[in-house]
């Protein structure tokens, strides 16, 4: 039984971009809660909010109206500093096109994200986790697309947040390569007791979810649990 505690909450959350004299309502009144430990998909079509969500909750960006709060402190209205020391210390991100540094090693990408934290875990000990240790000294360049992604989930994981957030992580990579990123992932949910919380377009994704968040027009149209998740190995599309 997991742990009933609640590691995010969010209250009337809406994000309005003013574009010239239009203003584009990415999220408009978002209310969600989140319990530690869960994995969550966010679902829903391009341009219904998934990446303005991400970035509220972790603090790339501010919300315009509305409470965001993490473990128990809102976190909405911090100031420049705040944010940063938010996002360095409790939050993983995990991008669909990996965001590594092109100049540097999977190790060394991995260390630059470790020396942003005060505890974080072994560099060799997080790529051993995603399998990737024997290529720790490639370059990107000289990486597979899946194996990108996961010195990028080693380097969410080095920093040992509580929650990590993938935006759209399989959706440059083939259907086998998605799968095994998908279990890496939820590896380390199941083991580390780290919330993820993963958007995607790909309704095939929600059946791993403990949690599957249907988002329209920036709006949650449902919130669904799944009392017995599948496995990624039992996905097909
Ligand atoms: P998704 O990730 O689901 O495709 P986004 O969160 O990227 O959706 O976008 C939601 C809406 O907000 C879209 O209409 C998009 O054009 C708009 N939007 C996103 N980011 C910005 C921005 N920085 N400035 C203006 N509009 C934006
Ligand atoms: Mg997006």
């Amino acid at each position: 039984m997991k742990d009933r505690e609640e590691i995010l909450v969010l209250e009337d959350v809406w994000k309005v971009y003013r574009m010239g004299a239009v203003d584009v309502m990415a999220l408009r009144g978002i209310n969600l809660r989140i319990t530690k430990g869960e994995f969550v998909v966010v679902l829903g079509p391009s341009g219904c909010g998934k990446t303005t969500l991400l970035n509220v909750i972790g603090g790339i960006d501010n919300p315009t109206k509305g409470k965001i709060i993490f473990n128990g402190r809102d976190v909405s209205r911090l100031d420049e500093t705040g944010m940063t020391y938010h996002r360095r210390k409790n939050i993983g991100y995990i991008f669909q096109f990996f965001n590594l540094i092109p100049t540097l090693t999977a190790r060394e990408n991995v260390m630059l994200a470790a020396e942003l934290v005060d505890n974080p875990r072994g560099v060799d000990e997080v790529l051993d986790i995603v399998g990737l240790l024997d290529r720790a000294s490639h370059f990107p360049s000289e990486l597979s697309g899946g194996e990108q992604q996961r010195v990028a989930i080693a380097r969410a994981l080095v920093k040992n947040p509580p929650m990590i957030l993938a935006d759209e992580p399989t959706g440059s990579l083939d259907f086998k390569t998605g799968i095994k990123i998908l279990k890496v992932m939820k590896e380390i949910n199941l083991k580390e007791k780290i919330t993820f919380i993963l958007v995607t377009h790909n309704s095939i994704i929600a059946e791993i979810a403990d949690k599957v968040v249907y988002l329209k027009d920036g709006e949650v149209e449902r919130v669904v649990l799944n009392e017995e998740p599948l496995s990624p190995d039992e996905l097909e599309w």
